[in-house]
């Protein structure tokens, strides 16, 4: 069973990308629904069940609906790595669209995963200017070498109110594929060097506290329990 949290698409568009989750397992399943052929494709989680149910929903959704949930420490999800993006399809650009969206609509948000939106694809969007106008979406990205060594603080919109000093290079050799298609190199250092070895983080599951001490995540990890 499916339950249809999120639906972007066009009406009239030949297309509609669907994010639901699935109920069992809370994962994310990327649907592409051919209007004209009535079908959907693209991979789901779960078995067939979920046409039925969808269908029926599929147009009492507002189209402008674009942002996605941020999940919450400690949702298992965000422990999942995200998977290799293959191509740049639209439906790619479409959850990057909507990832940027979702990241305008946060309050001091830099950066987000698509892994902290219930996506599990390698997909990281940036933006810390002021305006908010610089945006950078990596895919796939990986660091390739990094030197030096910050101690900073950090935090993270998926771990409200904890900010730490973690370990960072200082500088960083980033490989990543853009919207295009194209494979390209960013070395960075300062802010944007912390903010993609954070991200890439995510998108290998793991957190910043994850890197703290066993003692201090413990800490941590007790105010969540407690709500
Ligand atoms: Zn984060």
């Amino acid at each position: 069973m499916l339950l249809t949290e999120r639906l972007l698409f066009d009406r009239g568009a030949d297309v509609v990308l669907a994010c639901l989750h699935c109920l069992e397992c809370r994962n994310a399943a990327h649907v592409v629904f051919d209007i004209f052929a009535g079908s959907f494709h693209g991979d789901a989680c779960v078995g067939p069940c979920y046409i039925v149910q969808f269908t029926d929903q599929l147009f009492n959704y507002d189209s402008k609906m674009a942002i996605y949930e941020i999940l919450q420490h400690p949702d298992e999800r965000l422990s999942q790595p995200g998977r290799v993006v293959e191509e740049v399809t639209p439906e790619i650009k479409r959850i990057v669209e909507n990832m940027f969206e979702t990241l305008y609509a946060a309050t001091n948000c830099a950066a987000l995963a698509a892994t902290q939106l219930g996506i599990p694809l390698r997909i990281t969007v940036i933006d810390f200017s002021e305006k908010k106008d610089q945006p950078l979406c990596l895919i796939n990205p990986e660091v390739i070498s990094g030197e030096g060594e910050t101690f900073t603080a950090e935090g993270c919109m998926s771990v409200a109110n904890v900010h730490e000093k973690v370990k960072r290079y200082e500088r960083v050799v980033v490989r990543a594929m853009d919207l295009d298609g194209e494979i390209k190199e960013y070395v960075e250092d300062g802010f944007m060097a912390k903010c993609m070895q954070h991200e890439i983080d995510h998108l290998n599951g793991v957190l910043f506290i994850d890197h703290l001490s066993a003692l201090k995540r413990k800490i941590v990890n007790l105010r969540f329990r407690r709500g």
